[in-house]
């Protein structure tokens, strides 16, 4: 149809990204590949993306800022979920925002995002809305003790929530967590036999596609390790990829979305959260797979047809921190010999940020191998990811 037409993008257009983190940077060079042109608005200087894009130096909220951003691209996307609602409206109004705002303002929020998920007949974790001290006492009552207390907006990389295991944790929780945020969710506590997520696609025109199944691995609530093909019974897998797709085509999506679950004991799946992005879990695509997760988002909002998704080797990606940079970046250029019985082959990225931080993402290493087991292995070996 004619609007299809209209919202076709060429390789030559220009993208702008909202955000010039590592996941911009990404997305930069897989379309920059493809033949696009970037720029990215972030108020760091030499920003991760703004060291291999133009780059507007300035504060995501600066209207005047993302008004320059507007006017210099075709078409604009953004790597993260708290964009500012004023420069949301303003982008959508003055450029073209395919992704739109109303999926940015419903996974900002954990309880907007169940009742979506909920409303897509995809199931999530049993959950409380939680207000004070007193609706948190009842909600530990229904629910049954674990649970887990999270902040509504704002929580990354475990940061915002708590474990709740005795009643007389419940009231430190919620004065710890109550401080920032008002607004609070009680989740039943899932003993999970694997955490898995799917990243699914889809263009403005109704293609859907999604990637395999990544079984992650967590430690303090950040993420460790990605493990492609997921050890668990294929019939879940398949089950998995259907959900995302399901909740894609339900939330009306263009672009993509990484969709975080449980799986229980008895083969279970309860969506976590989800995320309108490329995705960290979802890096393992960009060596790994026919289409990276990148490429693939550069696909779908510029309405191109989305490209393969076969995993084209068993991989494990690990996540380079703070505290593994020196020792990673060391080894880079003199690899270990003793590591090549294992027969796996790194991919090192590394994300130009200016200051490392214990517990920030620094990089990731992609270890293409024959069998997960030896990457698994390899990581185990190296003794880097010991702290
Ligand atoms: P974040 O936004 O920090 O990624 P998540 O809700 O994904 O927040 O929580 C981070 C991690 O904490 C999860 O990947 C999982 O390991 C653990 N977790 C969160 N909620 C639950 C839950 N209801 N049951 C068990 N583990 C949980
Ligand atoms: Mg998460």
């Amino acid at each position: 149809d004619p609007l299809t037409q209209i919202n076709t993008l060429l390789p030559g257009s220009t993208i702008g990204i909202l955000g010039g983190g590592q996941l911009g940077r990404m997305m930069s060079l897989a379309g920059t590949a493809m033949g696009y042109r970037f720029i990215t608005l972030d108020p760091t200087p030499e920003s991760p993306c703004g060291q291999v894009t133009p780059q507007i130096e300035a504060a995501y909220s600066d209207e005047d800022a993302a008004r320059k951003l507007a006017a210099k691209s075709d078409v604009i996307t953004y790597e993260f979920e708290n964009v500012d609602a004023g420069v949301a409206a303003l982008l959508e109004r003055e450029s073209y925002v395919p992704q739109g705002s109303s999926l940015l303002y419903t996974t900002q929020h954990r309880l907007r995002e169940k009742r979506a998920i909920e409303a897509a007949g995809v199931p999530v974790a049993p959950y409380r809305e939680i207000t004070d001290l007193q609706s948190l006492t009842k909600a530990a009552e229904e629910l049954g003790l674990p649970c887990v207390l999270k902040t509504a907006t704002g929580g990354y990389d475990g940061k915002g929530q708590a474990v709740i295991r005795t009643a007389d944790e419940l009231e430190t929780a919620y004065r710890e967590l109550a401080t920032s945020v008002r607004e609070l969710v009680l989740e039943k506590y899932i003993a999970f036999q694997a955490e898995i997520s799917v990243i699914a696609a889809r263009s403005p025109k109704g293609e859907i596609k999604s990637f395999p199944v990544s079984e992650n691995v967590h430690v303090n609530g950040i993420l460790h390790l990605s493990i492609v093909p997921a050890r668990i019974e294929e019939s879940i897998q398949r089950e998995a990829r259907k959900l995302a797709e399901k909740l894609a085509e339900s939330l009306g999506l263009s672009g993509l979305l990484a969709v975080e679950m449980f799986v229980t004991e008895d083969g279970r799946l309860y969506v976590n959260e989800v995320a309108p992005r490329p995705h960290n879990s979802g890096h393992y695509t960009m060596e790994a797979c026919a289409t990276s997760q990148f490429e693939q988002h550069i696909r779908a909002i510029c309405n191109l047809p989305l490209g393969d998704t076969t995993l084209l080797s068993p991989v494990v990606m690990v996540n380079v921190l703070g505290q593994h940079l020196d020792e990673v970046v060391k080894r880079a250029g003199a690899p270990d010999d003793a590591l090549n019985e294992f027969g796996v082959v790194p991919k090192l990225h590394l994300y130009g940020k200016n200051e490392s931080k214990t517990g920030r993402k620094m990089g990731h290493i992609n270890l293409l191998c024959k069998d997960v087991q030896h990457a698994l292995d390899w990581v185990e070996q190296t003794q880097i990811w010991r702290q």
